[in-house]
């Protein structure tokens, strides 16, 4: 055998929300399919929850070789320590090369837990994975006005955090099959955290990931006030919202309306942006918009060289403006 073919397989965190595996998950799958057939390894999932025997299928289906299947009502809902545990003790006896994990709010937390109990690195929200010619996976992210690699030598394994939405779903053949290797679960966990209950957020905009109309608003728009025009044109145009990162550590919304890198990955029709930058983070998050509006008071803002019409305006005039005129438009539509 020759050297390069000994390496260890690669993995995926696939994770389940009630029982049905997440699309980042097979996302991942796919990506991490071309990269295990390029170091010529294998690909392995692990795969925890309770009664999700039958979600097995379309792992193997994206291009799973090897489940790692925990299943016990242990592992309904994500317990973070439970998961590190599992993870890392298999991890320990398997020696992967490379583990990937959606850049999810389990994923999130749960990534850093396995790297640091693993002792090695961990790059976040990555928008691209490559092998380098030493067989070493380049993580690569928006950085420094452009992209940057970053590589972990020497520790392994090579891990790496991607968002829903960077990578395509993979073309799914049910005809593909795999091993599947039960784990043994702890019937009983005493973990310091547990979840006891799942509230779900009423959601009370259009989401963003499936969104035809994006309206994402930038620190331009200067305080809560202006923020909330911006959330008003969002809604006269049955747009979703979204925002630059300035506008959640204001506190003028969540963090789930956050675009880029390390929010969410967004695909609209029609994507405007106002009073933002174009600061490469939040811009990765829109590649896929099909058309592309800025509006910013200051006709040299970099946003401009990236979008496809550009308007230059104080939005905290001409958003109230537009929401006017869009309203005096369809009233004369209704009257005539
Ligand atoms: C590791 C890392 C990850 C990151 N991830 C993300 C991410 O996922 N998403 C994200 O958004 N950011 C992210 N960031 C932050 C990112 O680098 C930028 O700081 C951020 O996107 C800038 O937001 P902004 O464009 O709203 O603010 P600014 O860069 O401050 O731009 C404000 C713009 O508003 C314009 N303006 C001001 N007043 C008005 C007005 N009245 N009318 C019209 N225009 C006006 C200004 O001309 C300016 O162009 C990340 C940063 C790092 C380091």
């Amino acid at each position: 055998m020759k050297k390069e073919d000994t390496c260890g397989p690669i993995w995926v965190f696939a994770e389940q929300e009630e029982g049905r595996i997440q699309d980042i998950s097979l996302q991942l799958i796919g990506k991490a399919r071309a990269l295990a057939n390029e170091l010529n390894t294998t690909l392995e999932v692990i795969l925890l929850g309770d009664r999700i025997k039958d979600q097995v299928q379309p792992l193997f289906a994206a291009g799973t070789d090897r489940v790692y299947l925990g299943d016990a009502p242990t592992l309904s809902w994500y317990q973070p320590e439970i998961y590190t545990e599992i993870i890392v003790s298999l991890a320990d006896e398997k020696k992967p090369e490379i583990v990937l994990i959606g850049s999810t709010h389990a994923g999130r937390e749960l990534a850093p837990m396995v790297a640091a109990r693993l002792k090695t690195g961990l790059t976040a929200h990555c928008i691209d994975l490559t092998i380098n010619e030493n067989r070493i996976l380049e993580q690569w992210i928006p950085a420094y006005g452009g992209l940057i690699s970053i590589t972990c030598p020497k520790n392994r394994p090579q891990m790496a955090t991607v968002a829903r939405g960077v990578f395509p779903r993979p073309h799914m053949d049910e005809s593909r099959q795999g091993e599947v290797v039960l784990l043994e679960v702890p019937a009983e966990f005493e973990g310091r955290i547990q979840t006891l209950q799942v509230v779900r957020r009423k959601q009370e905009t259009v989401p963003l990931e499936s969104a035809a109309i994006v309206i994402a608003g930038g620190a331009g728009a200067g305080n809560e006030e202006g923020w909330r025009q911006i959330a008003d044109l969002a809604q006269t145009l049955h747009a979703a919202l979204g925002c630059t990162r300035p506008v959640v550590d204001e506190g003028w919304t969540g963090h789930e309306t956050m675009i880029g890198q390390s929010g969410k990955m967004v695909s609209p029709e029609l994507y405007i942006g106002i009073g933002l930058s174009g600061e490469l983070q939040h811009l990765i998050g829109v590649v896929n918009a099909k058309v592309m509006v800025a509006v910013n008071k200051d006709a040299r803002a970099p946003v401009f060289e990236q979008v496809d019409y550009g308007i230059v305006e104080d939005c905290r005039t001409f958003v109230p403006l537009l929401i006017e005129k869009i309203n005096a438009y369809r009233s004369r539509r209704k009257g005539a």
